[in-house]
């Protein structure tokens, strides 16, 4: 018996998370919400890593995504979650481990939640896939990367990450999660530090990609 991706997609609450009209079918999105988030399926390269992204972060997503980072939306997890695990089963993508992008301990109490972790938690117990809480520690409060110029922003995230128990990442298939990629010097960060415990592959996921201009873009083989 193969998965049905409508059992899995249609599990809550019955109502539309984004417009909040009524559902008789229990998805998380009505299909006319649905309809407009624009679904593109990017991988960005960010230098040798590849990030995948279901959705362009724009138009109602995007507000939907600043909701849930920024105004306790916390319950849009579970919707966003799930769209993820959609896209990992329809692209039949097969990893041993999640890891989030982490928070510092300030940023943490501050907001109460951390989105990356609520998204990986969500995705690892639908999927039944083990996830790497507490190995990656933001251990620097760094500035908003979207505030800086793009020279500032490596000088901002160096040395922001640390990994403890590496060891727990030798030989595995890992996959960052998180919520947006924009430049991708966050998540690159991140990958390279994870990078030097020898995992054997690592990819990120994000709910949405922005659309960068050129003069924003990094050229990772210069950093
Ligand atoms: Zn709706």
């Amino acid at each position: 018996m193969g998965i049905n991706i409508n059992d899995l997609l249609f599990l809550s609450d019955g109502y539309c998370y984004c417009c909040k009209e009524e559902l008789y079918n229990k998805k998380y999105f009505c299909r006319t919400c649905l309809g407009l988030f624009e679904y593109v399926d990017t991988v960005k390269s960010i230098g040798e890593y590849k990030c995948y992204s279901p959705y362009l972060y724009t138009g109602r997503i995007s507000e939907l995504i600043q909701e849930f980072k920024f105004n306790n939306s916390v319950y849009l997890y579970k919707a966003f979650g799930e769209l993820l695990v959609n896209y990992i089963i329809n692209k039949d993508m097969k990893f041993d481990s999640l890891i989030s992008v982490p928070l510092t301990k300030k940023k943490l109490s501050k907001r109460g939640y951390n989105q990356s972790q609520l998204l990986a938690e969500y995705i690892g117990d639908r999927l039944g896939i083990e996830i790497l809480n507490n190995i990656l520690i933001k251990n620097k409060n760094t500035k908003d990367q979207h505030l800086l110029k793009v020279s500032d922003r490596a000088k901002n995230l160096k040395n922001s990450f640390r990994v403890v128990n590496g060891d727990k990442l030798r030989n595995k298939n890992i996959l960052l999660i998180d919520d947006i990629i924009t430049s991708g010097y966050t998540i690159k960060t991140i990958l390279d530090v994870l990078d030097k415990f020898e995992p054997e592959s690592i990819k990120a996921l994000t709910i949405a990609s922005s659309k960068i201009e050129s003069k924003y873009k990094f050229d990772f083989k210069n950093i």
